[in-house]
């Protein structure tokens, strides 16, 4: 046996250089406990109902099968997600959360020195999933209704774009792309650039001209759509999403896959979440409900708030957002901060969105911190 000399332990060992350049992903945090005063989480943009009903027991049935791996290949989900949205199998890839197809794509699709451009400020995600493969973002400022602005989207795509991200509606801003402008976008994108529409918050769209991204799908076959379990389903914990794109890049992608990533007991939670689509709608109307009132009461107040499109609003607090998010705290109430810029709040219970309204009211101007 060869002795090898020790060497001076893991700072010795070589990390790869894109890394220096990568945020660490900020989870939003729970409500630091306070006597008297009912905490709520409003930093994660989850669903503040448990699972749908009867699917608990179909996850729980699931784990008596934990020594056994899952089907890697996710056959029942994706028979039924492919006959639900009439698409062909092959075009599907489920993943550890719509997040985890996003990674696989980034993964399948570029190389160092390759762009990668989305909007910004977008789904923090985006730039750690790029910058993981050696590649460039590219942000494009939103507009000053914190809404994309694609024809600067377009007017950024170079030689080396591999992917432009579409975040639809945008997370953290609210708003989402409308039909008629991504056909002009998709007009302008090259043949050889996937254009990817992100759509986390899908379900709680209630504009009649938000753009479809199924339909961008049907229509290009550079366009991919990312949906997940995690937000209107709420399965966040459970980590399943999936992707439509066409063959040959489903392929492709499905081959960057951590093997085995996806539980049984998560795919079983997800067919039993289609099984409960009726109580799904009810739970969404009612978020969607408490969206509206959200936005009126602080519109109210003289906050100006993006079109609200998702499970969340955005308000532009600039510099004072770090000691507002800290007022909040004192009430019970975590959200996600972005210091400088403004704050998400996610959708909760009546009470919660009550309390929420009420600790915001000290800090609303007339003039609302504008947009952004
Ligand atoms: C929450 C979210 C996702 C996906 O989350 P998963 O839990 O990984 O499915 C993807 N995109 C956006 C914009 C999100 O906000």
């Amino acid at each position: 046996m060869t002795q090898v000399e020790p060497t001076s332990g893991a700072a010795g060992v070589a990390t790869r250089a894109a890394l220096k350049s990568i945020p660490a992903y900020k989870p939003g945090l729970p409500p630091a406990p306070r006597p008297g005063v009912s905490p709520h989480k409003m930093s994660s943009n989850e669903n503040p109902f448990p699972p749908l009903p009867g699917v608990l027991e179909r996850a729980v049935a699931a784990a008596g099968g934990a020594n056994r791996y899952p089907d890697m290949a996710c056959t029942r989900l994706i028979a039924r997600l492919a006959e639900r949205l009439d698409v062909p199998t092959d075009d599907l890839i489920v993943g550890t959360g719509s997040s985890g197809v996003l990674q696989q794509t980034m993964l399948a699709l570029c190389e160092p020195g390759d762009e990668v451009v989305y909007a910004w400020r977008s789904f923090e995600a985006y730039p750690i999933m790029v910058g993981l493969t050696g590649a460039r973002s590219v942000q494009v400022p939103l507009d000053e209704r914190a809404r994309h602005d694609l024809p600067a989207m377009a007017a950024s795509i170079g030689p080396r774009t591999r992917v432009v991200l579409v975040c639809t509606p945008n997370n953290p801003t609210g708003p989402v792309v409308h039909a008629r402008e991504v056909e002009e976008f998709l007009a302008r994108v090259p043949r050889h650039v996937l254009v990817v529409v992100d759509e986390a918050y899908v379900e709680f769209v209630r504009d009649g001209d938000a753009a479809r991204g199924l339909d961008a799908y049907r229509a290009h076959p550079n366009v991919m759509v990312l949906r997940t379990f995690s937000k209107a389903y709420g399965l966040a914990g459970l980590r399943v999403g999936y992707g439509v794109a066409h063959a040959p890049i489903s392929a492709a992608i499905r081959k960057t896959a951590v093997p085995f990533g996806v539980s049984t007991i998560a795919q079983e939670a997800a067919l039993a979440s289609l099984d409960a689509e009726g109580e799904l709608g009810a739970r969404v109307a009612d978020l969607v409900a408490e969206r509206a009132r959200l936005v009126d009461a602080l519109s109210e107040q003289g906050w100006a708030v993006p079109d609200a499109q998702g499970n969340f609003v955005w308000l532009a607090t600039g510099e004072r957002t770090e000691s507002i998010a800290a007022s909040l705290g004192e009430a019970g109430l975590s959200v996600r901060a972005f210091p400088g810029e403004g704050l998400r709040c996610s959708i909760d219970v009546p009470e919660a969105n009550d309390a929420l309204a009420q600790a915001l009211r000290p800090f609303a101007t007339r003039s609302g911190g504008g947009h952004h």
